[in-house]
């Protein structure tokens, strides 16, 4: 085929702006529609065969018009999404994203702003946001913070930051310079992400000590002191405390303060996991529970989980802010910021994480907390606080169910249960019933393993959550269960 040479000119802006400018406008309806209509749906639903061979198709040779493309994502993409948004989906932990967020990010990109470096407002609507975080998290006006795509970057971060500042000769000498290993603690619960982290910082998750936990899921802090000592006996560094506020099995929320205090007299950092969990610090009657946050050196937390905002969003607060830096600027000469012009601003992003080019994702983030505001907030983390009780009470009420952990925040772990059943027999029959919830387009909570025990895990992050949901949740796994149990 004979590439044309294209006349002086060309650009890949529309050729009639007219026909793009309705596209645009249909395709803000349709997504409006499909948000409002999100309930009226299937929880899920499998890809479809022509969806999926749509998807095995060789690079494409030739233009085509903008609307036969969309006309491709409206019927071989859109019918198929993972389906956060919708109300009875509590998989994995998904927030279910807002209308504002989806538009937010529309401008955001139609800006196409690049946040890493240089006087444009961006820049300034990033750094307000992380003076909001702040000022949710406890910390200090003197901390910094970056906002990254998720938790598992925000942690990552942080561990990089603790590294670093441990021992300032490992930016250029890496672990090597450091004689004894380093030693990170954190509860048998902590997240996977987190023990990625220890692996990519370079201290290897052999050196992540998994502390048991209690009946709660919290970390067993006497087992905790335990293993530092038994570690500095053995000439170890303990260098890193996790603490977990809201475990992504349980919610559990570890005994933060005490893990404060720990940290502080043994010289270790002290990091927070609260993805999600961290977010209730903004009710006033989770102040007490949630106190260590305001006492750790670095928290990590999502946007996109309990705050409702579109994927995909988080942020890492560093108490530290000297240490923050330190631990990722370089100085380069074509990115040192001037006294005027574009290349002046605010100090470069690039200087607080991994990445140059960014995207503006603060701008999701703080058009959402503008428009609602906090007291908002507060009610829809309050809102989900209670549906999960409620969904707590109904199992504990129903003789076939059983309520498998103690509900400490938005999180129901249960199972169907006979009493003729094995624990084998009961995690099969638990796990037909999750994928026959699913197929059947019921609803899509997903599952954890505790103690052996295959159990539903409902994480309720969704504003559109209603106590039926619940109820039609509880009925459908009755139902389901007897059937297969019969089977
Ligand atoms: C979800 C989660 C993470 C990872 O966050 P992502 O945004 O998915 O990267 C880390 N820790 C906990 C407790 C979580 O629930």
């Amino acid at each position: 085929m004979k590439t044309e040479i294209l006349p002086e000119g060309s650009t890949l802006d529309p050729q009639n702006w007219d026909s793009i400018r309705a596209l645009g406008h249909q395709m803000l309806d349709d997504m409006i529609d499909y948000i409002q209509s999100s309930g009226q749906r299937p929880a899920w639903k499998k890809p479809s065969a022509y969806a999926m061979a749509s998807m095995q198709q060789p690079l494409p040779e030739i233009s085509q018009d903008a609307a036969h493309v969309y006309e491709d994502f409206f019927t071989q993409v859109l019918p198929f999404n993972t389906n956060n948004i919708h109300p009875r989906f509590w998989g994995w932990v998904q927030g279910g994203g807002t209308i504002t967020g989806m538009l937010a990010d529309m401008l955001a990109s139609g800006m196409n702003a690049n946040v890493s470096i240089g006087d444009h407002m961006p820049m300034y609507v990033e750094q307000q946001v992380i003076n909001w975080a702040k000022e949710m998290m406890g910390f200090p006006s003197t901390a910094s913070g970056i906002l990254v795509s998720g938790g598992s970057l925000a942690n990552i971060t942080a561990l990089i930051v603790a590294r670093n500042h441990f021992n300032k000769s490992i930016r250029r000498k890496g672990l090597q310079s450091v004689s004894s290993p380093l030693i990170v603690y954190g509860s048998a619960e902590t997240h996977n992400c987190a023990i990625k982290g220890i692996e990519v910082v370079g201290i290897g998750s052999d050196n992540f000590r998994k502390i048991p936990v209690d009946e709660h899921y919290c970390i067993r802090l006497d087992e905790l002191t335990r293993m530092i000592e038994e570690d500095r006996a053995a000439g170890h560094t303990p260098f890193c405390i996790i603490g977990n506020a809201g475990t992504v099995n349980t919610g559990a929320i570890d005994p933060l303060t005490e893990l404060a205090d720990i940290a502080k007299a043994n010289g270790c950092w002290f990091h927070i996991d609260g993805a999600f969990g961290a977010i209730p610090k903004i009710l006033p009657e989770f102040q007490e529970k949630l106190k260590g946050i305001e006492l750790a050196d670095s928290v990590a937390f999502d946007y996109h989980k309990w705050l409702y905002v579109n994927y995909e969003v988080a942020c890492v607060l560093i108490r530290d802010a000297a240490a923050h830096r330190e631990a990722f600027a370089i100085a380069v000469n074509y990115l040192i910021t001037h006294e005027r012009g574009l290349s002046g601003g605010p100090d470069p992003f690039s200087n607080y994480g991994m990445e140059l080019s960014r995207g503006f994702k603060a701008l999701k983030v703080w058009m959402s907390l503008k428009e609602h505001g906090m007291d908002k907030y507060r009610q829809l983390v309050r809102q989900n606080l209670r549906q999960a009780q409620y969904l707590a009470e109904l199992i504990t009420m129903e003789s076939m169910l059983e309520l498998v952990a103690p509900v400490s925040l938005n999180i129901v772990c249960f199972r169907y249960t006979t009493p003729s059943s094995n624990n084998d027999e009961l995690n099969h029959i638990n796990k037909e019933i999750l994928m026959q919830l699913h197929e059947k387009g019921i609803a899509a909570p997903t599952y954890t393993i505790l103690d052996g025990r295959y159990v539903i895990r409902v994480a309720i992050t969704n504003h559109r959550t209603r106590l039926t949901d619940l109820d039609q949740l509880v009925k459908a796994v009755i139902q389901i269960g007897n059937e297969v149990a019969a089977s």
